[in-house]
Order: C-alpha cells, then structure tokens, then sequence
C-alpha cells in the first residue's frame, strides 16, 4: 500500500496530521511538493518568499533522509502532477492539508473529483494551517465570527488535539523520480535581511523564545525597537511550525505574556475563518463603505513615497524601510503605514496590500488582506473610523525615537524628540538633512477622510 503525502503550507516532519497517517501502516510514503505553475502565474511568488521556500524544501528534504525517505519536488498544474505520481507508485490514496482561500479550497475539490475519478482518495486534514478549524466555532445564525471578542471567548476553550512526534521512518517506494529541490531567488532580488528558513530553524527559534522571549511579551510587543515579538510569522505561513503545538507549548510555559501570545495566533485563525467563509474577501471590502478611493498622479506619486519610504513622516518611513530591508515589519509599522496609504493618503487598501505581498515573507493571503481591511476600516474593525496620527503613534510606541534613527539614516543624528518632528527643526538644521517634507497634511487629510466617509 502506497500513500502520497502533498505537502503544502505546511513544510515541516512534527506535529503533521497527513504525514503521521501516512506513515500509520507498514505502507510506503510518497512526501510530494508540487511547484505549482498557478501560484507562480499569480504573482504570489515573489523573490523573498521563494528563497525562504528554498530553505523550507532543502530542510524537508534534509530530515525525510534522516528517516530514509526524501522529498520529491514535480512542477506544472498541481492536480495533474499529483495524479501523475499516483498513477506511477500505484498510490492507493493522498494526505493533504485543508486551507482557507479561494484558490486552495477549489484545489482540494478539483483533485478531489480527478481522484475519485479512478477510483484513489483524497484525506483532507484540519488542524494542520489553524489551531481550530475554521467552522468549528461559529455564532448564532452565521457561518463565522464578523468580530474577534466573541470569537475569542469560543476560540479558547475549543478542545485541541494532542502533538504529534515526527515519523521514525519514511519507506519511499523505489524510482520515484524527482526534480531538484528549487533554489534561492537571485541574491539582488532579495531583501538583504531575510530571515532563513526551514522546520530546524524554525524549532530553534521557537524554543528560544519560549524560553527568553514570551514571558516580556505583554508588556514589550507594541515596542517598536525593542523587537519583542516572535518574528515566527514566516514559519506560520509556510507551516514549518504547528500553530497548534506552538499553542500547547505557550500554554505550557504559562503566564501574562504567553497568554497574550496565544491570543495573537488566535487572530490568525480569525482571520482564516473569515477568509474560509468569505473567499472573496481577500480582493474585494469585507465591508463596502462607499469609498472613492484617490486615482491620478497625485495619488499615485503618493504611494510611490510610502513604497519607498519617503513620506515626511519618519515613523511611517522606517516601517516601510524595513520591510524592504528584511521582507518582515514590526506589527506596529504594519498598522500605521496601512492606515497611513489607506486613511491619511486615502489610496485604495488594495494598492498597499500588494505591496506587502511583494515584500512580507510572511505574505499571506488571509493575514495580509484581512489586516489591511481591518486598518482601513472596510473589515472587521469595529471602530473601522479612527485614524491612527503618526505622532500620537511615535510618542507611545518609538518614544526615544530609537527605531526611527536604525531604519531612516539621514534622521540618526537628530536628537530628542525631533526626530519624529524633523520639520520643526531650525532653517539651517533642517536644510542639511537629506530627509523630504511631509507629503500630506494630517489635518486636512484626516478632513479628507471624514467628508468621504459622510462623517462631517
Ligand atoms: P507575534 O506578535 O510574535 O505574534 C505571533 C503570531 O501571531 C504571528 O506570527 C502571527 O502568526 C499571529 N499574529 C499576530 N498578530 C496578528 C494579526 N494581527 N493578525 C493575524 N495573525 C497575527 N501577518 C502575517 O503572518 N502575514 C501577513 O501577510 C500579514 N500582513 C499584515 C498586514 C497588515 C496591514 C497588518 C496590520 C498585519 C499583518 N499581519 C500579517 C499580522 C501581524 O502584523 C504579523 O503576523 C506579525 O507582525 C508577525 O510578527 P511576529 O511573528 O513577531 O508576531
């Protein structure tokens, strides 16, 4: 009995539903990952995610030789290369992953009916990508939660499934061919700050900061340069770590800051149960408030200075500048430069969002859209009016201006509170700083923003 386990976003031996069925009975295990030409045709492989990709599949590959099995890598149409290999071990049937998009929920039907078509099956795993499926909690009269709070409460008490050790053995039936493993993106396309990937590092990175970073989290993740947050975001997107064994180890090592921890991947599993219901939401408001979103050059040399950095306002240009530097952004700098394009700028959310796609190695396609909706007030935000001022936001979370100077140069040497304010700086002070004007009024805009959503 031959069984092919399709690996998806969910690159990793631990705590792995498909494999662990797969490897159950004394059979033999295809560990298959397909490049799949629709996913590279729809922009979504951008040059940072792909070179972690990169890391994840060597690592893959690396661990399944351990156990005496490897990783065979195939290219093309997803479902007609999963037949394929099924056709040529003479696979009785096929583990995967459920998922949430669009994409990935007509991917499961569309194998699914090829499958059935001769006669193999599909097994389709929950809590391999969330914590608790989508679905699994959902309030009166609806098919899932509009607003975290609620959701919360139910999320929380939902009893969860034990963790899975990883496979002793993989017994790869013989001649299986394979492509070789993809490589890095090209270095220059590349942010020179990228994180690596793969399950080993990812595991590492978990036990440390279980061990020395959790416990300060409650009071230090909103701290810009303190930098007190997991940066596990990547391992989640591409499944290198569990969201469900990283929720039993928190819980484990308990207290304010693990809990507060464990909320934050409850949202990721909000947004997920969003997205899994409302597919459509990751192109389309959540919410319609009747924007006419900001068209023309004007708004469009706009968002060419938030891309780069170049905004005037330096909280908002550090944010942007790294994530161009690391392909990853503090969940702050996240928060404000989307409100900042969506609210301040008034640029359609959608212009931001990929943005972020281009860059974030943790792109991903509920988390990303989801957000964005939520800071531009067209998603589950529940109070979807507010703007966040970049000063109020640089006086509590970058209060000595210590992120501001490590990612804007040209602000390092301005002292005390100026810099966040480099325009109230002296005529000749301010001239000799290579740094532009702010490109917007926040008064205005935030007028602006206000008569466009009928508020005044
Ligand atoms: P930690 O603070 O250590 O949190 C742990 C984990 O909880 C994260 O890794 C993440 O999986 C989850 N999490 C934390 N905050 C959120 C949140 N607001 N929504 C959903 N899950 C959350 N996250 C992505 O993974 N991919 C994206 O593409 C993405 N785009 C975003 C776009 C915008 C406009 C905003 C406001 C947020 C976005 N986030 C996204 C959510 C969040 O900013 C990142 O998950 C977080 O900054 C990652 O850093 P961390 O792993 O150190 O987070």
């Amino acid at each position: 009995n031959v069984s092919v386990v399709l690996f998806t976003a969910d690159l990793r031996l631990h705590d792995h539903p498909p494999l662990r069925a797969a490897c159950e009975g004394p059979g033999l295990v295809v560990p298959l990952f397909v490049r799949d030409r629709a996913v590279d045709a729809s922009g979504f492989a951008v040059p940072n995610r792909l070179t972690f990709l990169a890391d994840c599949l060597r690592d893959l590959d690396a661990g399944l030789r351990d156990r005496g099995g490897s990783l065979v890598v195939r290219s093309g149409g997803v479902v007609e290369q999963v037949c394929r290999v099924v056709e040529e071990t003479d696979a009785d049937e096929v583990h995967m992953a459920s998922d949430v998009s669009a994409y990935a929920q007509a991917r499961e039907q569309r194998l699914r009916r090829a499958l059935e078509a001769f006669g193999r099956r599909l097994h389709v795993h929950d809590t391999v990508t969330t914590v608790v499926p989508p679905g699994a909690v959902t309030p009166a009269g609806s098919d899932h939660f509009a607003v975290f709070t609620p959701y919360f409460r139910q999320w929380s008490p939902h009893p969860s499934r034990d963790v899975l050790a990883a496979p002793r053995a993989v017994r790869l039936p013989d001649g299986v061919g394979s492509e070789p493993l993809p490589s890095r993106a090209d270095a220059s396309d590349v942010s020179p700050g990228l994180a690596p990937g793969g399950e080993a590092e990812g595991r590492a990175r978990m036990t440390a900061w279980l061990r020395e970073g959790v416990g300060g989290y409650e009071d230090q993740h909103d701290d810009l340069a303190g930098d007190g947050t997991s940066r596990l975001s990547p391992h989640l997107h591409f499944g290198t770590l569990s969201p469900v064994e990283l929720v039993h180890r928190a819980r484990k090592a308990g207290g304010p800051g693990a809990e507060a921890f464990v909320r934050q991947l409850a949202w990721r599993d909000f947004h997920r149960q969003v997205l899994a219901a409302r597919p459509q939401a990751s192109a389309a408001d959540y919410r319609t408030r009747g924007d006419q979103w900001r068209s023309g050059p004007d708004a469009h040399r706009d968002t060419e200075a938030w891309k780069a950095g170049r905004t005037g306002f330096p909280l908002v240009d550090a944010a942007m500048r790294q994530l161009r530097h690391e392909g990853w952004m503090h969940n702050r700098g996240r928060l404000l430069a989307a409100s900042f394009l969506a609210k301040t700028l008034y640029v359609d959310w959608r212009v931001g969002a990929r943005h972020y796609l281009d860059l974030l190695v943790d792109g991903d396609v509920a988390n990303n859209q989801l957000n964005w909706q939520w800071a531009a007030g067209t998603g589950t935000d529940t109070r979807p009016q507010r703007v966040l001022n970049p000063l109020a936001q640089a006086r509590r979370y970058d209060p000595d201006g210590a992120y501001v100077r490590r990612w804007v140069p040209e602000l390092a040497a301005v002292r005390g509170h100026a810099v966040h304010e480099p325009w109230r700086l002296s005529g000749p002070e301010r001239a000799a700083l290579d740094y532009p004007e702010p490109i917007v009024d926040l008064a205005e805009s935030l007028a602006r923003f206000r008569r466009a959503r009928g508020l005044e």
